[in-house]
Formats: C-alpha cells, sequence, structure tokens
C-alpha cells in the first residue's frame, strides 16, 4: 500500500503551485517505497492531463521537465504494485472518459467481477490493475445518469477490500473528493489551499 498526495487551491492565486506541491508531497511519502508513480491535473481551460513513469520520482519529474503541466487541482500517487506488474499503463491515476482520474491505495478484492460487468456493457480496462475499474465503475453510473458524488458514493459502496481513493472531475474543478475504508487518508484544510494524502508525512 502505498502514497496518495491531493490539492486543490484557489484557481485566482497566480502561484498555481499544485504540481511542485504534489511532488513534494510524494517524496515525503517515498520512504514507504514505491516502483512507479503518476500525477494528474486538472489545467485552466479543464482540460485533465496526466503523466505517468515507472521508477523513482526523479523519471516523474523528468518528465514533467520536458512536458510541464500545471494547474490548481491535482492528485498524485506512488504505486505498490499488487495486481499487474509495474509498468506505466498500470501506474496511477487512472482515468476514464478523458474527464475523471482516480488514484488508489490498497487491494479491491472483488475488482474482476465489477470488470466482467462493465465488459458486457461495452467498457474497457487498458491496466491490469485492481484499480482501473473504479474510475470506470464512476463514468458508468455517471453515464447511467448520477451526478459525480452519487456515482462516487454508489461505487465505492459496491467495493470489496481495504482503500483509500483520490478522484478529481475535469467537468467540475472544484471538488477533490476524497475516499476511504481500512486504509488511511488525512485532509488538510487551508485558506488558500487544502490537501488530501495517505500519510501525515506528505
Ligand atoms: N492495488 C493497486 C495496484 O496494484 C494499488 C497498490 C498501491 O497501494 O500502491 O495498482
Amino acid at each position: 500500500m502505498c502514497g496518495i498526495v491531493g490539492v486543490i487551491s484557489n484557481p485566482y492565486n497566480a502561484n498555481k503551485a499544485g504540481v511542485p506541491t504534489l511532488l513534494e508531497g510524494l517524496h515525503r511519502l517515498e520512504y514507504r517505497g514505491y516502483d512507479s508513480a503518476g500525477i494528474a491535473i486538472i489545467d485552466d481551460s479543464q482540460q485533465l492531463n496526466r503523466r505517468r513513469s515507472v521508477g523513482k520520482i526523479a523519471e516523474l519529474e523528468g518528465k514533467l521537465t520536458d512536458n510541464p503541466l500545471a494547474g490548481h487541482i491535482g492528485i498524485a500517487h506512488t504505486r505498490w504494485a499488487t495486481h499487474g506488474p509495474p509498468t506505466e499503463i498500470n501506474a496511477h491515476p487512472h482515468i476514464a472518459a478523458d474527464n475523471i482520474a482516480l488514484v488508489c491505495n490498497g487491494i479491491i478484492e472483488n475488482y474482476d467481477e465489477l470488470r466482467i460487468e462493465q465488459q458486457a456493457r461495452g467498457i474497457f480496462c487498458e491496466s491490469q490493475t485492481d484499480t482501473e475499474v473504479l474510475v470506470k465503475q464512476i463514468h458508468l453510473h455517471m453515464l447511467d445518469g448520477m451526478n459525480l458524488i452519487a456515482a462516487v458514493k454508489t461505487t465505492i459502496g459496491e467495493l470489496q477490500g481495504a482503500f483509500a481513493i483520490g478522484i478529481l472531475c475535469a467537468a467540475e474543478p472544484h471538488r477533490l473528493i476524497g475516499a476511504r475504508r481500512g486504509s488511511p487518508l488525512v485532509v488538510g484544510l487551508g485558506d488558500t489551499a487544502s490537501y488530501l494524502a495517505s500519510d501525515m508525512a506528505a
């Protein structure tokens, strides 16, 4: 079980410190060990962007130097692979419909059942993780007419296992969503920014 960091800050603040804040948080979680890392940010034009890499956070930082991201809301993750090898495709965040991004610590025990149900509805995961089905399930519930919060709550109710989750949606760039069951997730509320993290260190 590895690391989650999330940040949402004032979009009118000239200093859009989303990416540096997330990277600093990931570094503070490095002591836990991990095999890959990733970040997703909603930019000012409400586009969801993602970078992922295998190996150290420095690899991810190299990608961000080559292809920078900016924004006031984002989530980041260090992965300790439990389902699927440590590849870039299996690294978090996972995305649905180019619109919803999700990171998860822990294990989803019934992911295979959810995946089979999703496939019957023409929705397919690209990774081998137990995590990607979560973001696809949220998207499916939204296709069925639920709003984001209802779709997240319904999805959480369908899960078996112990997990902590961070979610964002490009259509609602004022919301950073966290959920947990049996795994730690802390919330930091501030005047100009608020945070999610799997560990106080971040
Ligand atoms: N079970 C998830 C995976 O293998 C998350 C692992 C973790 O906690 O980092 O992708």
